[in-house]
């Protein structure tokens, strides 16, 4: 992203994991950023506090849950209100649940539907508006390997990641004469704070040790058996923020160590 530039930056899910590192990394090139997630006050403080200290731009949090179309709008018109532009939407909450379909719960399934897909459809038709206004945009949705490839037990999750895939397409090729791209992001495992927590879990579950968690279950579908990284999610969203990005649009971008490759 130019620095000379003054960008503003909405990342939905940014209390947390991968959003957190994009926030900061947007914050760490001078864009102003709006954090928002889930968390109670000490996570939420955290995090604002991580993504100001990255650099010279400024975060604040907004509130909102995802699932709800309404708070969505609310968020989205506050961002505006506050900043005056959203030149930079990133839509990466994002949930999962691991069941078989016949014991899948179905307010799992809503839950997923609404924060992994139907939430970006919000947040980019509300943001929409103001980036044609202004000729300029980036949409970056953050999908999965998921989006590409399935794995059994997570019908909703890969549904979702899936359409998630197919908005991204869409909305591309309905503003691609704007100036604004739309991209997806489909990473393979990251490790994640909520990953991180699961590795000594599942050691203790299985009886192996946490390094067979990470070679034999996390990354049996991953060639390079490491994880990615938030950094290398981070960086490549910020290199489709970059002018040099301009014609990077409608991609769905894999950064999985291989793993939609087999
Ligand atoms: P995480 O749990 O660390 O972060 C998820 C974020 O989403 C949090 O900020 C949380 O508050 C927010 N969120 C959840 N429900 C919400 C709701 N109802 N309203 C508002 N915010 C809500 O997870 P992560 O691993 O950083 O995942 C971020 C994104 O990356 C997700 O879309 C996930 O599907 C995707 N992803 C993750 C991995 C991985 O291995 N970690 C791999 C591929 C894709």
């Amino acid at each position: 992203m130019s620095e000379s530039v003054h960008r503003t930056a909405l990342v939905t899910g940014s209390t947390s994991g991968i959003g957190l590192g994009i926030a900061g990394a947007l914050a760490s090139v001078g864009a102003d950023v709006v954090v928002t997630g889930l968390g109670d006050s000490h996570q939420v403080g955290a995090a604002v506090a991580e993504v100001d200290a990255a650099g010279p731009g400024a975060a604040e949090f907004i509130g909102a849950d995802v699932r709800r179309p309404e708070e969505i709008e609310r968020l989205v018109a506050s961002a505006l209100s506050r900043f005056g532009t959203i030149d930079i939407l990133v839509n990466n909450a994002g949930v999962q649940h691991v069941a078989p379909i016949h014991e899948f719960p179905v307010a799992r399934w809503d839950d997923i539907i609404a924060i992994n897909l139907s939430a970006a459809f919000h947040t980019i038709r509300t943001a929409v508006p103001g980036m044609v206004q202004q000729g300029w945009g980036r949409i970056i949705n953050i999908a999965s390997a998921h989006s590409l490839v399935a794995s059994p037990f997570k019908s909703a999750y890969v549904s979702a990641k899936h359409g998630l895939a197919g908005l991204t397409k869409t909305v591309a090729l309905e503003v691609a004469h704007q100036g604004i791209t739309v991209n997806a992001i489909a990473p393979g495992y990251v490790e994640t704070p909520l990953v991180t927590a699961q590795v000594a879990d599942t050691a203790v579950a299985r009886g192996i040790t946490e390094a067979e968690v990470v070679s034999d279950v996390m990354l049996a579908a991953q060639p390079t058996k490491r994880f990615v990284t938030i950094e290398q999610v981070a960086d490549l969203a910020l290199f489709l923020c970059s002018e040099q990005a301009a014609s990077i649009t409608g991609a769905v971008l894999s950064i999985d160590g291989g793993w939609t490759a087999q």
